[in-house]
């Protein structure tokens, strides 16, 4: 298993990669393009609140306070006196530490139903709910955030896998195939409430016109070859040196 650390540089180095192409071909804000690193960061770091180990659980439980009780007060500080803000703040901070790493605790299993395809679909879906609704995010935005979520969450189970297998010593431990499956089959309720949250999430999710336009957009860059060479290299190139500069 990868540790907590490898999670997070690795779903940093390669969610930021991906961020710059996305912004490149879409032509984001580098505002929008740093929240589409940090929902792909969290989406890296997320399957291991099931984790049975005291340490880890307590620091991710303890950032992700503070990353929501931020993230909610900056998108509310114009709607709330500052002793509300900081009063609803701090509640949520205590709700997140506690009642909700107490849940997680006593109903998950490592490596169990958060640990699958679906799940993975699920953190998306969280994540374009949260940053639409509650960050108060465009619907495009809303959608790539939930998108990176879902992307740093493969790269989560991806590095699972790929430190199952024991190079030096050319064997496959047991705990391979259990981070990349698509549903976890052996705990089916774990597995049914991942499924009612995801689908009942699908609900509150902002309309995707704006989405689909953006994926026919990197569709164009990324994939059609007839386009990739005008889109995506031109903007994936180095700007061109202003005419008149040395
Ligand atoms: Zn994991």
């Amino acid at each position: 298993m990868a540790d907590f650390s490898t999670h997070l540089v690795g779903a940093t180095a390669i969610c930021s990669f991906a961020a710059i192409v996305v912004a490149k071909a879409l032509d984001l804000p580098g505002t929008e393009t740093l929240a589409l690193v940090a929902a792909g960061t969290a989406g890296g770091v997320l399957p291991d609140i099931d984790l049975e180990r005291a340490t880890p659980t307590r620091i991710l439980f303890t950032v992700l306070g503070f990353v929501g009780a931020l993230t909610w007060l900056f998108a509310n500080v114009g709607r709330f006196g500052a002793l509300e803000l900081w009063a609803a703040g701090f509640a949520l901070y205590l709700t997140i530490r506690w009642p909700l790493a107490w849940l997680f605790g006593k109903f998950t299993v490592h490596r169990g139903s958060l640990h699958s395809l679906v799940a993975a679909v699920m953190c998306g879906v969280l994540t374009t709910v949260f940053a639409w609704r509650v960050c108060g995010a465009t619907p495009r935005l809303a959608w790539l955030a939930g998108g990176f979520g879902t992307f740093g969450y493969l790269v989560h189970l991806s590095l699972d896998e790929f430190y199952s297998v024991d190079f030096s010593g050319a064997r496959i431990r047991r705990s391979f195939g259990t981070a990349l499956k698509p549903l976890d089959l052996r705990r089916p309720w774990g597995s049914f409430a991942v499924v009612v949250v995801t689908l009942s999430g699908w609900f509150f999710t902002p309309p995707g016109a704006d989405a689909i336009t953006a994926a026919h957009t990197l569709h164009a860059s990324l994939i059609d070859p007839r386009l990739r060479s005008e889109l995506l290299l031109q903007r994936l190139a180095w700007p061109a040196r202003p005419p008149g500069l040395p």
